[in-house]
Formats: C-alpha cells, sequence, structure tokens
C-alpha cells in the first residue's frame, strides 16, 4: 500500500469470517478501485472503506477459516502487510514449534512454601513436552535449555527471528489463595483461541481442575502476531494438591503428553475448517 508518508496504523486479525483489518490513520483514498490479482493462495478479495474521512481501512479476507498469522512493517513509505498461510501439512510431523520454558535463572518466578520453585517446573515439563514433539516427528525450538535468566523482550526478539510455526510458553501459576487450583491457558488474539483451547480442553483430562481459558490476555510471548501462540498455566504451585502433581516426575510427563495432545486437536480441527466458500462472493459495497 504506497502512501504519502509513514502514517500509523492499527491490525486486528478478525474471526467470522477470517479477516485481517488494517486501519491506516491521516489517509484518504485517492482511487475508488482496487487491483484484485489473481492466483492468490490464502488472499480473499481485498477491499477497501473510509470509515471516517481520516481512517482509511483495509479488509483483507482470507482463504483459510484458521488464521495462521501476518506482519505489517514500512519499506520507505510504503505499507507492507504478509500474510501467512498455514502449513502445508497440518500435522506434527515436519513442524517447528517454538517452546518456552517461563522464567529461569536469576528470575525464579512463583515459588510456594515447600520450595518448589517456577524456573524449575516449567523447566522439566518443558523438557518432557520437546520429547514428545520430536517423538511426533516436530522440531522444537526452545527459549533455553538451562536454568538461565533469558529477559521476556529477549525471547520475544528471537522466537520472531526464529518464526516457528507456533509458540507455546510454558508456566506455573500462584495465587495469595491456597485454595485456588487447576489448570488455564490464555491467548491474547481471538484468532488463536482454538490452540489454546485445544490445549485447555486436553490437559484437563489429567484430572486438574479447569480454571479457564482466558482471551486478551496481555503476555508478551503472546503478543506476537506472525504465529499461533498460547500460554499455558500448567496449574497452581500455591495450591498443595497441584503442587504434589506439579513436582512428580510422572504428571509432569502426562502433562507433556496431553499438551502436545492439544496441539495435535488443534491441528485437526485447523484441517477440518478448511478453506472457505464465502471468499468467492464480491463484497457488497464494492
Ligand atoms: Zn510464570
Amino acid at each position: 500500500m504506497p502512501l504519502e508518508a509513514r502514517l500509523p496504523y492499527r491490525s486486528q486479525l478478525l474471526t467470522n469470517p477470517t479477516r485481517l483489518v488494517v486501519d491506516i490513520f491521516g489517509a484518504t483514498s485517492n482511487t475508488n478501485w482496487i487491483t484484485q490479482r489473481d492466483g492468490l493462495r490464502e488472499l480473499g478479495n481485498v477491499y477497501y472503506e473510509q470509515p471516517q474521512p481520516d481512517i482509511f481501512r483495509l479488509v483483507l479476507p482470507l482463504r483459510h477459516a484458521q488464521a495462521w498469522g501476518y506482519s505489517i512493517d514500512y519499506r520507505g513509505t510504503t505499507l507492507r502487510i504478509r500474510v501467512k498461510r498455514p502449513p502445508a501439512r497440518l500435522s506434527l510431523k515436519g513442524l517447528t514449534i517454538g517452546l518456552d520454558a517461563g522464567h529461569g535463572g536469576t528470575n525464579v518466578g512463583a515459588a510456594s512454601a515447600k520450595g518448589s520453585q517456577e524456573k524449575v517446573l516449567t523447566l522439566a515439563i518443558a523438557q518432557k513436552l520437546r520429547q514428545e514433539l520430536e517423538k511426533a516427528g516436530a522440531r522444537v525450538l526452545m527459549t533455553r535449555e538451562t536454568d538461565v535468566t533469558v529477559e521476556n523482550g529477549s525471547r520475544v526478539l528471537l522466537m520472531r527471528q526464529l518464526n516457528p510455526d507456533l509458540l507455546l510458553s510454558i508456566h506455573v501459576n500462584s495465587s495469595g489463595s491456597a485454595t485456588v487450583q487447576g489448570t488455564s491457558t490464555y491467548y491474547r488474539y481471538v484468532a488463536y483461541r482454538p490452540l489454546a483451547l485445544a490445549i485447555y480442553n486436553e490437559v484437563r483430562k489429567t484430572g486438574l481442575k479447569g480454571f479457564g481459558n482466558v482471551g486478551s490476555f496481555n503476555f508478551n510471548l503472546n503478543g506476537a502476531t506472525e504465529y499461533p501462540n498460547a500460554l499455558i498455566e500448567t496449574a497452581f504451585v500455591s495450591n498443595p494438591e497441584d503442587e504434589k502433581r506439579l513436582t512428580d516426575p510422572a504428571f509432569q510427563q502426562q502433562l507433556a503428553e496431553r499438551i502436545k495432545d492439544g496441539v495435535e486437536e488443534f491441528l485437526k480441527s485447523t484441517r477440518a475448517k478448511g478453506p472457505r466458500g464465502w471468499l468467492l462472493r464480491e463484497p457488497a459495497a464494492n
């Protein structure tokens, strides 16, 4: 999108129907047509609106019901919008998965009265999950493999560079009240809700109580728009029953297997949704 200057913009990845909406502030269209190229595999018929005199809105319908990510940047004063297609093979075999073991080094994370530390538990679970994912044929990229300090900002940058097909962050929850317990998953963008929800449903099969699948969550590793991602707060280290499970290697193994199953369920449901026929319709306004 060529512009006269680097104008501010806002983007939203929306569902039902799946579409990327980019608002450019201070822009007014000087054209009443848009070229719809042949042979596009992920984009439907792109159209624009001028909802306010100073907001130019581009709507990019996506052909797959499950969005797989996008990035926006400037090249000179041209706004470049790139949309990712889902992986060609929607199975763990051949998929690249970013895996983030929360905290580490001087950042202990949550700790219990008995001395359990979040950084130790997240690494133990992540290592077991790595094995499960690799056994299924995935390539796994870790943000840390030992007890080292890695700032969350560095983790975000690292994953953006490595550009995995999806990203999982492993954490352990904590509450001021010892009675609060259960597993929970978190996502920031509604388009990535299905990944978090699939993992939540599978992890609950371990017998952990459900604490919820939470959206619009402002965790920095969930901020990437480039790939589906989810945060998994496995269980509460502040609850004695959950803590007993979290510190048990056999239960950690169960968690790893169920999280892997959750990713597989997500891939399966993505396959089932497939591309959408509605994209063949012309937008009414244009
Ligand atoms: Zn944490």
